[in-house]
């Protein structure tokens, strides 16, 4: 089993108070890794560092700063294998799907990369006699960035590459349930970016991620995660006067008139309602149809959502695994619960636990769920799709 460390300063060291914390593969509820469990003691040990690394990185002119990251997206590229199967084990990610995110990612950071330099300040002229103004962009300083678990590596590639491409230094932490790729994302860059301009620290959202939020040396946080969480880093952000970026949940919807074409509705809410076991912000989750197409529109997909092949994630054939936790589970567990306590609901198919080891949820459609149940207004974060009635374009 690896033992990780954090990256600060370019150094490997673990937790200041030595807490670690088991990291679990979802599909087979196994140990496969220890990360360090970090306290605030960690966020300002590496805050510093980030610190300290600022002047000479945002000094660095943006096409050295922009070679460097070509560099590290080469090396990802030719890592393509290695971290979707890790990205697979430490997320449970069917093999194909975590397969197809390096290519994209790889892209995101060399499209981040070239924009530094693209920079512009368009409102620059003479406002005042005598006086020239224009728009300089600068770095802001230190950017703590805040991963959630659905696409770790994707995400992280999000949060460093516009900051360190603009001359930022970062201190990342990932999810404490997958920090495996960030890790190893760590350990690619470590020999081409100077020490202390990107780090990584594990453990909890409090008190590391909520650490990061208090520092007064960070000068930005960025966070991908729930709305709750967003709520409070922006809460927290405030006493320090942060700059704050957040990316939350969502609640896509799928609006089937009378004329939509039934084969592609279905095949469409097949990949974009279950994908990544729907945990997934953009997740088409809930359906709109109109009366005159609503009983055929159930009996296409349901077979549809019945057919979706889910199990072993090392399979190129499987389209589905399971949930990230089993805490993730109870949670999507709740949402079917208490949607089909309303007493109005039909649940279709899915609605419990798949058979075996591993954080397993049936790919769920429930039907007559109304606009005001929980089941249509709130994120479920799981293979569940509602389907409700309407009549005419108006309601
Ligand atoms: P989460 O909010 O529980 O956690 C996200 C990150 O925030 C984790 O690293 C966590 O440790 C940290 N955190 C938790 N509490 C914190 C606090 N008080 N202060 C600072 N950091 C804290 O979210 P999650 O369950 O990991 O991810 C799922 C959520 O993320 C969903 O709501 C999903 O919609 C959202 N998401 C959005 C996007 C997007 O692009 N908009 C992308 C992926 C995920």
């Amino acid at each position: 089993m690896d033992k990780h460390q954090n990256f600060v300063g370019g150094k490997w060291v673990d937790a200041v108070d030595g807490a670690t914390q088991p990291i679990i593969n979802p599909a087979t509820e196994e140990t496969i890794a220890e990360a360090p469990r970090g306290s605030e003691k960690d966020v300002d040990r590496a805050v510093k560092a980030a610190a300290a690394a600022f002047e000479g990185w945002s000094d660095t002119p943006p096409g050295e700063r922009r070679l460097q990251l070509m560099k590290l997206a080469d090396r990802l590229e030719e890592r393509t294998e290695e971290l979707a199967a890790l990205e697979a084990r430490n997320v449970g990610k069917p093999i194909t799907v975590a397969l197809a995110e390096v290519p994209f990612l790889v892209d995101n950071l060399r499209f981040f990369a070239g924009a530094a330099r693209c920079l512009e300040g368009k409102a620059a002229g003479e406002y005042m006699r005598d006086y020239t103004s224009w728009i300089r962009r600068e770095p802001v300083g230190v950017v703590a960035s805040i991963a959630p678990w659905n696409y770790p590596l994707m995400m992280a590639i999000w949060k460093i590459g516009p900051a360190l491409a603009a001359g930022n230094t970062v201190v990342l932490k990932p999810s404490e349930q997958t920090p495996l790729t960030t890790i190893r994302l760590a350990e690619l860059a470590a020999d081409l970016l100077p020490a202390g301009v990107f780090n990584v620290i594990t453990g909890d959202g409090e008190p590391v991620g909520a650490g990061l939020v208090r520092h007064p040396q960070v000068n930005m946080v960025s966070l991908t995660g729930d709305v709750a969480t967003g709520k409070e880093v922006a809460r927290a952000a405030a006493a320090t006067l942060k700059r704050v970026h957040l990316e939350l949940g969502g609640k896509a919807p799928v609006i089937i008139f009378d004329d939509a074409d039934l084969d592609l509705v279905v095949e469409g809410v097949k990949v974009a309602g279950f994908m990544n076991s729907g945990q997934d912000c953009t997740a088409a989750c809930r359906l709109y149809a109109r009366d005159s197409i609503y009983d055929k529109l159930l009996a296409e997909l349901v077979p549809a959502v019945e057919s979706l092949k889910v199990g072993d994630i090392t399979d190129e054939a499987t389209e589905m695994g399971p949930l990230v936790s089993a805490e993730q589970r109870e949670r999507v567990t709740g949402f079917v619960d208490r949607a089909v306590a309303t007493g109005h609901v039909r649940v279709l198919t899915g609605g419990r636990n798949g058979d075996g080891r591993g954080f397993f949820f049936k790919p769920t459609v429930i039907a007559d769920a109304q606009q005001g149940d929980e089941i249509v207004q709130r994120e479920v974060f799981g293979p569940v799709v509602s389907v409700t009635r309407f009549s005419d374009v108006e309601q």
